[in-house]
């Protein structure tokens, strides 16, 4: 792309990079085009948590039934399950949502992240229960690859892939294999075991394939995901039904939808730009320390739900048991960055969600693709998602304007070369959402051995966050561990008063 193309396109970029934590302002002074939607800084204090300095834990000001740690979506349901009750949700952003958050040009909604539900999950539940219908996307995915359109991938797709008879029997043969597997029976033996263990002796385009959607749906590529996960999704994928659901701005509608049910009844209870930096359990309550505005807060609960991701957890909770400990912290994620380009003109409109193997972006959603099904719609801007996950020895790509900028300059010159219709197209806007550790890798042994010992309650703290569930990263675990969290608590709150603020045996100091 040249300088004066690169100067002319408005490039905004937001979102958390290090440790979970806003990106430090001073970064972005660089930035030509529009402010940067940044939410605070708060990396400095992240990341004297990570390195274990110590914060003063002021006198308690405040006591609660239940304080929640994190607004994302598992934090805002576990809200929502607690109405009534004395409790109260600390975020350290200043918007709700984590990773499923929508922001709008021009008033049409676009994922910064988090995209589709699923029928009949908690989260398409929930989202019913609060008023809000998800379309169906009713659309096979195609795949795009030398030029081609291929559609309806993994059913008659695979017959018109541009590859070799070869090929395209290795891809038809893989398709009998996994969809004869049994991924509850063999949920042990499928999950300890990487996926590219078994794409050994199949063609490299379709070990290609799987890299792409395993880094795009999990984080992971075919070395680092578990089979399980894939075996689950090739199914889904080869089934007669589209179970999918969305809205414009993707899963954000629900973390929208929660915070503008909640808010007028509990706003007071809900506090944005709190970043906790610790977690002290004590004989008989939790204290649970934050920044706001510069000042440190100290607040007690009888119980906590932590919504927050695991290798932040457990780095503010004193006394963890190690095994438990370890378990959180052998969680790894991957650095994500969301691309939107925003194009005045119609440029694709085909598929809902479209695969791509082989280029800087893994595939590419329409932001409107339901509304383009309702009667009356007619479409205004055609805003493109991007979604482009970069390994974790890449993340430092994210940590400064010019980096991000490249990443999607990139992703431009891939798009624009992936098939003679889009060589011209030119987006008027280009917006960047980047995340530093967002989603958690599904590895082998992650679901069946690690994450049934780090979401064990522990003491008076219960976990929610939908790395609480897994097998990967979805709304609907986000949902379900809140729900799961939530029970547990008001269990304890209807048992016999006890203390269980002992720490367990082999706890960490
Ligand atoms: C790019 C991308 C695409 C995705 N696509 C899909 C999809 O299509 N379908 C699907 O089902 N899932 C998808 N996911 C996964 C889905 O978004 C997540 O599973 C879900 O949003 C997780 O919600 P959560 O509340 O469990 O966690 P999070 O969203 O991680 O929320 C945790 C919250 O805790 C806050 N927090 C962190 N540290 C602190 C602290 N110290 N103090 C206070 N607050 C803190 C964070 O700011 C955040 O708001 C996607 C994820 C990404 C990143």
């Amino acid at each position: 792309m040249t300088e004066t193309r690169r100067d002319f396109l408005k490039f905004v970029v937001a979102g958390s990079v290090a440790a979970g934590c806003p990106v430090n302002l001073s970064l972005l002074n660089v930035e030509t085009g529009p402010t940067p939607q940044l939410d605070g800084d708060h990396f400095a204090i992240c990341h004297e948590v990570r390195d274990g300095q110590p914060f003063d834990k002021p006198a308690v000001s405040s006591r609660h039934d239940v304080v929640i740690v994190g607004g994302g979506v598992s934090g805002l349901s576990a809200a929502y399950f607690l109405r009534g009750r004395d409790f109260l949700l600390l975020e350290k952003e200043t918007h709700w949502g984590g990773n499923a958050y929508l922001q709008e040009y021009q008033g049409q909604a676009y994922a910064t992240g988090s995209a589709f539900d699923e029928k009949d999950t908690a989260s398409e539940q929930l989202a019913r229960e609060i008023g809000l219908v998800e379309l169906p996307i009713n659309f096979p995915d195609p795949t795009i690859v030398a030029g081609k359109w291929v559609p309806d991938t993994w059913r008659g797709g695979l017959d018109q892939l541009p590859y070799s008879d070869s090929v395209r029997e290795s891809f038809k043969k893989f398709r009998t294999e996994f969809k004869a597997l049994d991924p509850d029976k063999n949920a042990q033996q499928l999950d300890s075991l990487p996926l590219s263990n078994y794409l050994k002796g199949y063609a490299p385009e379709l070990k290609k394939w799987w890299d792409a959607y395993g880094l795009s749906n999990w984080g992971a590529n075919s070395a680092d995901a578990s089979a399980l996960v894939a075996v689950e999704d090739l199914q889904y994928m080869s089934a007669d039904e589209d179970v999918r659901r969305t809205l414009p701005g993707g899963n954000g509608a629900l973390s929208r939808q929660l915070a503008t049910t909640l808010e007028p009844k509990y706003g007071q209870q809900m506090i944005g730009d709190a970043t906790i930096v610790s977690l002290d359990p004590q004989k008989a309550e939790v204290h649970i320390t934050y920044v706001q505005a510069g000042q440190l807060r100290t607040v007690a609960a009888k119980y906590v739900i932590m919504a927050t991701p695991k290798f932040i957890t457990a780095r503010l909770i004193s006394g963890l048991p190690d095994a438990q400990h370890e378990a959180m912290m052998s969680f790894r994620y991957c650095p994500y960055p969301v691309i939107n380009m925003i194009f005045d003109k119609p440029i694709y409109n085909r598929a809902y969600d479209t695969w791509c193997p082989g280029n800087s972006f893994t595939d590419f959603i329409v932001a409107d693709w339901v509304l383009q099904k309702q009667p009356g719609y007619a479409q205004k801007n055609n805003i493109l998602t991007f979604y482009t996950p970069i390994s974790e020895l890449h993340r430092d790509r994210l940590l400064t304007v010019d980096g991000c900028q490249r990443i999607a300059e990139k992703v431009l010159q891939d798009f624009q070369n992936l098939a003679p219709e889009f060589s011209a197209a030119e987006p008027i806007e280009v917006h960047m959402y980047r995340r530093g550790h967002p989603m958690f890798l599904p590895t082998p042994g992650l679901f069946t051995k690690v994450i049934p010992v780090a979401n064990q309650p522990f003491g008076r703290v219960a976990f929610a966050n939908t790395d609480s569930v897994g097998p990967v990263s979805e709304i609907g675990g986000a949902v379900e561990a809140a729900r799961h969290a939530v029970e547990w608590t008001e269990k304890q709150m209807a048992a016999p008063a006890r203390s269980t603020g002992k720490a367990a045996a082999g706890a960490r100091k």
